[in-house]
């Protein structure tokens, strides 16, 4: 009777040990699975930390982009405004060289007016000179006829110291000098 008392003892030890076996290894497995969904999660979180950085490069590159097509774009913008302002300053310098050439044919044109003007002043001139010439000529023209004149129909009075210039007028050839009285014939 004893024995059986024992031998149920030791089944229900037994079962009981085989229970908390049991227990101890669904705790385990509970355990087990926690720590795999931990692991799940923290795996989770890696990912969606590495698409983030992922992210954040392609951002980042995006942005690099952005800003070197910015920059193209400002230089192509700052070549246009230096190819316009050297275009303004190549027409400034037409306008300016249009104007020089202008000038200079003006005062091309004044000398040659100032020029014609000296070539006339210096026709007059020489016309006077020439008039005047004319005018001297025709003097002493008169002035030998004035002489021949005199010399075919007056004489100088003999005397030396008297030398008045006595005219013919008809009569005989024999004369008398009316300042000095000196006679003398008109021939010879
Ligand atoms: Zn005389």
């Amino acid at each position: 009777m004893a024995r059986d008392v024992y031998r149920k003892f030791v089944q229900r030890e037994i079962k009981a040990k085989k229970i908390e076996i049991e227990a101890r290894k669904a705790i385990e497995a509970q355990k087990a699975l926690k720590a795999l969904e931990a692991q799940k999660g923290l795996n989770r979180a890696l990912e969606l930390q590495k698409a983030i950085e992922t992210q954040k490069k392609l951002e980042a590159r995006e942005a690099i982009k952005a800003q070197k097509a910015i920059e193209a774009q400002n230089a192509v913008e700052a070549q246009k405004a230096i190819e316009t302002q050297k275009a303004i300053e190549a027409q400034k310098a037409i306008v300016t060289q249009r104007a020089i050439e202008a000038l200079k044919a003006t005062e091309a044109r004044k000398e040659i007016e100032a020029q014609k003007v000296i070539v006339a002043q210096r026709a007059i001139e020489a016309q006077k000179a020439i008039d005047a010439q004319k005018a001297v000529d025709s003097q002493k023209a008169i002035e030998v006829l004035s002489q021949k004149y005199l010399d075919t129909y007056t004489r100088l009075c003999p005397t030396p110291s008297c030398r008045v210039r006595i005219q013919k007028d008809g009569g005989c050839d024999s004369m008398r000098c009316v300042k000095c009285q000196k006679s003398f014939i008109w021939y010879e």
